[in-house]
């Protein structure tokens, strides 16, 4: 953004002072991240007070900051706008900056997929456009308004996550951010205990409409009935409806999974045979979402197939990674009993055509059953299934002596994550596939270091 502080004392309907005609090119509330040319936006938090840092976002180059009425001791002979409440000023101004931007902006909530889903959608439209999206998780009504805010005037699409947990949230989002396009990826159960039931995970969703133009549309997930039933309920919504099941607009068919990632086909509004670089039937059907999306925006459907091959989720779930040696299926974000089981048993069940393997870092914070958890993964892991196995911690030395009578030399265990890496150099080779996977905590991904 290029906005002068008068601009903004504007939009606050506060007094800029003498400093009125110095320029902010963007918003930031952490001194650690702030940009030369940030307006600096402290908060008064119940452990730390964000104003004890306004110098010192000066010396990191802010060009201007708020700073809470009341709060004592304000800088002197600086450009300091005086507001009564912070994450109202912020969003205040990230509402006003909105309204002269003409990007197109994409709105997506749902209870699960949201974050890979914007990241589909975000990868397949950088294909085509100047696109910006949601960093990580910032998807609440801080770091919505942050997203906006670092949007360029000439960036064309803006993919936004929008999170919740209760009542209005979602509404108070969508307005903000006024999406042309919005998605709801899946109803669940989160935040069941705030919302009382699933149909009230449902209202809550729908907001997401509010802050939508007459012309604006809708895709969401067609095979959740409750979706169905409450998009029926609005006159004149412009929704379509996407899923597994037939009667959906775009309909997900025969989903594989091959060593190279997932391949499907869908009918209906757009037809073909589309690939992604992830494994999961989940990521097949979020992927239905870019393609509408894609599709809406004038991509062709090769654009969309091709677009779609390149897009690779940064997030560490079933991420397929090609290297100059085996291919690995990266899902090291995180670990617990029930995924990990899921994990090796989606790969037990795969026919990829290729030897496989298995690379398991210590599974953390399962209190004092945690030796047993370790060790009951065995029944799940078949000499049938796996060439070999290789374990990371102390925990999983549990696994090893478990595994240790089946497997022989083709299981070890280690501590030390070179000594794994050195395994997998001497014993796993091009051609072959090899899942990681581990409590975060364990950085399984490190596996993959020697290979690329
Ligand atoms: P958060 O609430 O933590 O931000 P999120 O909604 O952004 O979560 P993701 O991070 O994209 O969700 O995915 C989390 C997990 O949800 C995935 O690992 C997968 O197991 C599951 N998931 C992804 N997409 C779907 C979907 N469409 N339906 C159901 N589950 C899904
Ligand atoms: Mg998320």
């Amino acid at each position: 953004m290029k906005k002068t502080l008068q601009e903004i004392a504007e939009w606050l309907n506060v007094d800029a002072g003498p400093f009125a005609n110095i320029v902010v090119t963007g918003a930031s509330i952490n001194t650690r991240t702030l940009e030369v040319g940030d307006l600096f936006i402290p908060f008064r938090g119940e452990q730390v007070n964000g104003h004890q840092y306004v110098e010192q976002a000066f010396e990191n180059g802010a060009s201007a900051a708020l700073w809470l009425e009341g709060e004592p001791n304000p800088p002197q002979n600086r450009p300091i706008l005086f507001v009564k409440n912070s994450a109202e000023a912020l969003q205040r101004i990230a509402s006003c900056y909105r309204s002269e931007l003409r990007a197109t902006f994409i709105g997506i909530t749902g209870s699960n997929g949201k974050t890979s889903t914007k990241d589909l959608v975000a990868g397949l439209l950088s294909t085509k456009f100047k696109i910006i999206k949601t960093q990580g998780n910032f998807n609440n009504e801080l770091g919505l308004p942050l997203t906006i805010l670092a949007i360029e005037p000439d960036t064309e699409v803006a993919v936004l996550e929008m999170g919740m947990s209760s009542f209005g949230e979602i509404e108070f989002l969508s307005t903000l951010a006024k999406p042309q396009f919005t998605v709801i990826t899946n109803i669940g159960e989160a935040h069941l205990q705030d919302l009382g039931s699933r149909e009230g995970i449902t209202k809550a969703k729908m907001e997401i409409i509010t802050g939508m133009p007459e012309d604006g549309k809708l895709f969401f997930d067609g095979d959740e009935p409750l979706l169905r039933q409450a998009v029926a309920e609005i006159p004149n919504i412009k929704a379509v409806p996407y899923g597994k099941e037939e009667a959906n607009e775009l309909c997900l068919k025969n989903t594989s999974f091959t060593a190279e990632g997932t391949t499907f086909t869908v009918e209906g509004l757009v037809e073909g045979e589309f690939m992604l670089r992830v494994l999961g039937e989940h990521q097949a059907k979020n992927a239905l979402a870019a393609i509408l999306i894609g599709k809406e925006l004038g991509l062709s459907t090769d654009e969309i197939q091709s677009g779609l091959k390149t897009v690779q989720l940064t997030d560490m779930r079933m991420q397929v990674i090609e290297t100059k040696g085996p291919t690995f299926i990266n899902d090291a974000y995180n670990a617990a009993p029930t995924s990990m089981r899921a994990a090796i048993q989606f790969l037990t069940a795969a026919d990829f055509g290729k030897a496989k393997w298995l690379v398991l870092g210590d599974m953390l914070e399962l209190g004092d059953e945690e030796l047993a958890y370790h060790r009951d993964l065995a029944g799940d892991i078949s000499v049938d299934s796996f060439q070999g196995v290789a374990l990371l911690g102390s925990r999983m030395k549990e696994l090893y002596t478990a595994l240790k009578p089946t497997f022989g030399e083709q299981v070890y265990w280690s501590e030390e994550m070179k000594d794994i890496q050195n395994f997998l150099k001497q014993h796993v080779s091009e051609g072959q596939l090899v899942l990681l996977k581990g409590s975060r905590g364990m950085k399984v991904e490190r596996a993959i270091e020697p290979f690329i």
